[in-house]
C-alpha cells in the first residue's frame, strides 16, 4: 500500500483535500476521469471565508493573481447584501473562474509532491475493517488499489455516493438554468464591462419567474451569461444546448442587435436540492458536490466543498499520523452535515423569495425592505459568506467557541496546517508546548481573553480559562 488516502476527484474539493492531506505528510493519490482539464468554470467566486481560509494555508495571494473582479457585495435571492458588518480582512467576493481555483490548487499540491492521475477513473470500490479495495480504469485497463482511506470529491453525479448507498434525501425541484460563457460583438451598454458590484449583474426589479444576468469574464468580448426559469424545465434537461438557444435569451435579455460570436460552452443546470444523509461510511467520506447539491444561488457550493475539505483533512490526517482522538473523525459529519444543510436551506429560501406567485411577490417585496436594516443584511452576509460558521463544540459556552478566530492568517497563522494556542498566560503556553502537537503564539492581542486553542482549520476549539488539557486532548490527543 504505497498510499493512504484515495481522493476521488479533482474539482476544487479534491484538490483542497489533497493539499491540506500532503501538507500533512499524508500519503494521498487523486484520481480524475478526465484525461485534462476542461478550462470550463461553473463557479465564479470565493466568498470572504473561503478568502480566510485560503489565506490561512498562504494559497490566497495565488488566486488573487488569478483574479478577474473584485466584488464589493454578494446577494440574497438577487438582492444586493454588504459584508462591511463582518470583522473580515476580505469584506469582499473574490471573482475567479472555478478552473483557475484548480490551477492554483494543483499547483500548489504539485509542489507537495502530488500530481493528479489524469485519465482514471474509480470504477468499484469495496471496504472492509482495514482498508479500501478500489478499481480503477486508466488508459492500460483496470487495476486494483488498496488504501486506508477513500474519499469521494466526484460531483453532484458521482459514483462513490451512489455506491454506498447512502440517503441523498431533498427536493427535486421544477426549475432550471442556464450557463454559457460567449463572446458578443460589440456588447451593447446594458451589460458592464467590469464586474464590481452584484447590482449590475442582476436588478432586483427585472427578478421574475424567467432570469437572466451577464457577467464579464475579464477578457475583452467575453462574458457568463446565466438565464432559465424558477419554476418550470424543459423535459429532457440533458439535451444539449443550442447557440440558437443561448442566442435568443441573450436578445431577449440584452436586445435584438446582439451579436453572439462564439459561444465557448452551455450546460443546464437544475434546482434539485440534495444533501446526503452520512458524510461518512466507515472509510469511505464524501464531500463537496458528491454529499450535497443545490441550486446555485449566492454562489456558494464551490466555497462549501473547499470547506468541507479544510475541515476532513487535518481529522484524516490526524488518524493516519495515529494521534486523532477517539470520536475525531466522526466529527466531519456532524459538523460539515448541519453547515451543508444551512446552505441548502438559505438556496431554498432564495428560490421562495423569486417572484412568480403573488405571494412569493409580495415576499419579496417585503425581504428588499427588510435587508435595508444593518441587522438583516449581517444576518444574511454572515450566513453566505461563511462568516458567521460556528460549529457546536463541547465546552464551557463561550461566543468564542466553535468560531472562526478573524485576521489569523494576516499573521501567518497556522500556514503549517497545525493548531494553534494563542495566549498571554506563561502557564498556557508551556502546557502546550509539552503536548506538542500544537504551536505557541504569545500574544497580549486577544480580544477579553487571555488564551484561544484553534484547529488546523481555523475555528475555536477552547476559550480560557479552564479545561485547556482536558481540550488539546479533545481534538489532538494525548501529548
Ligand atoms: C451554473 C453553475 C454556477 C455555479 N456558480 C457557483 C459560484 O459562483 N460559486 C460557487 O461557490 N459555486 C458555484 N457553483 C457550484 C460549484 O461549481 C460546485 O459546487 C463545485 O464544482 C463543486 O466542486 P467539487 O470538487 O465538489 O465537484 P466537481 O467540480 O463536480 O468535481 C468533481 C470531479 O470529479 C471527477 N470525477 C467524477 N467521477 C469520477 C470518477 N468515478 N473517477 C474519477 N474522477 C471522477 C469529475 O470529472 C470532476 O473533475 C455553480 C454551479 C453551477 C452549475
Amino acid at each position: 500500500m504505497d498510499t493512504d488516502v484515495l481522493v476521488v476527484g479533482s474539482g476544487p474539493t479534491g484538490l483542497m483535500l489533497a493539499g491540506e492531506l500532503a501538507l500533512a505528510g499524508v500519503r494521498v493519490t487523486v484520481l480524475e476521469r478526465l484525461d485534462q482539464r476542461t478550462g470550463q468554470s461553473k463557479a465564479l467566486n470565493f466568498q470572504p471565508r473561503t478568502a480566510e481560509l485560503l489565506r490561512l494555508r498562504g494559497l490566497l495571494a495565488g488566486a488573487e493573481r488569478h483574479a478577474i473582479a473584485k466584488v464589493i457585495d454578494g446577494h440574497f435571492s438577487a438582492i444586493p447584501l454588504t459584508y462591511h458588518g463582518w470583522d473580515t480582512p476580505y469584506p469582499y467576493q473574490v471573482g475567479i473562474p472555478q478552473a483557475r481555483v484548480e490551477q492554483v490548487l494543483e499547483e500548489r499540491l504539485a509542489e507537495l509532491g502530488v500530481k493528479v492521475s489524469y485519465g482514471h477513473e474509480l470504477v468499484d470500490f469495496t471496504q472492509d475493517a482495514d482498508g479500501v479495495e478500489a478499481v480503477v480504469r486508466g488508459p492500460d485497463g483496470e487495476s486494483a488499489l488498496r488504501v486506508s482511506y477513500l474519499v469521494g470529491c466526484d460531483g453532484g453525479r458521482g459514483a462513490v455516493r451512489r455506491k454506498l448507498g447512502v440517503g441523498f434525501p431533498g427536493y427535486d425541484g421544477s426549475g432550471y438554468g442556464i450557463v454559457a460563457d460567449v463572446v458578443l460583438d460589440d456588447p451593447p451598454a446594458s451589460i458592464p464591462v467590469r464586474w464590481t458590484s452584484m447590482r449590475d449583474m442582476m436588478g432586483q426589479a427585472e427578478q421574475q419567474e424567467d432570469f437572466a444576468g451577464t457577467i464579464p469574464l475579464g477578457e475583452p468580448g467575453l462574458f457568463r451569461f446565466v438565464c432559465g426559469n424558477r419554476r418550470h424545465r424543459p423535459e429532457d434537461m440533458r439535451a444539449p444546448v443550442t447557440d440558437e438557444e443561448i442566442v435568443s435569451r441573450i436578445r431577449a435579455r440584452h436586445g435584438d442587435d446582439v451579436e453572439v460570436s462564439e459561444v465557448r460552452w452551455a450546460s443546464r443546470f437544475s434546482d434539485a436540492s440534495r444533501q446526503v444523509d452520512q458524510y461518512r461510511v466507515g472509510r469511505v467520506f464524501l464531500a463537496g458536490d458528491a454529499a450535497h447539491i443545490h441550486f446555485p444561488a449566492g454562489g456558494q457550493g464551490m466555497n462549501l466543498g473547499v470547506q468541507d475539505a479544510m475541515n476532513l483533512g487535518w481529522k484524516l490526517a490526524a488518524e493516519l499520523n495515529g494521534w486523532a482522538p477517539e470520536g475525531l473523525l466522526d466529527t466531519y459529519h456532524t459538523e460539515r452535515h448541519a453547515i451543508g444543510a444551512r446552505v441548502l436551506d438559505n438556496v431554498l429560501a432564495q428560490n421562495a423569495l423569486t417572484p412568480g406567485t403573488p405571494e412569493s411577490a409580495a415576499l419579496r417585496r417585503i425581504f428588499v425592505r427588510l435587508m435595508e436594516f444593518p441587522e438583516v443584511n449581517d444576518y444574511l452576509a454572515g450566513m453566505i459568506s461563511g462568516l458567521d460558521i460556528r460549529y457546536d463544540l463541547e465546552g464551557e459556552p463561550h461566543p468564542l467557541l466553535g468560531a472562526r478566530l478573524p485576521g489569523a492568517g494576516e499573521v501567518g497563522l497556522l500556514a503549517t496546517g497545525r493548531g494553534v494556542l494563542l495566549t498571554s498566560n506563561a502557564e498556557y503556553a508551556d502546557l502546550a508546548r509539552r503536548h506538542e502537537r500544537v504551536d505557541v503564539v504569545e500574544t497580549s492581542d486577544l480580544p477579553d481573553v487571555d488564551a484561544v486553542l484553534v484547529r488546523p482549520d481555523g475555528y475555536i476549539c477552547w476559550v480560557s480559562p479552564d479545561g485547556l488539557e482536558s481540550a488539546l486532548a479533545r481534538w489532538f490527543g494525548k501529548g
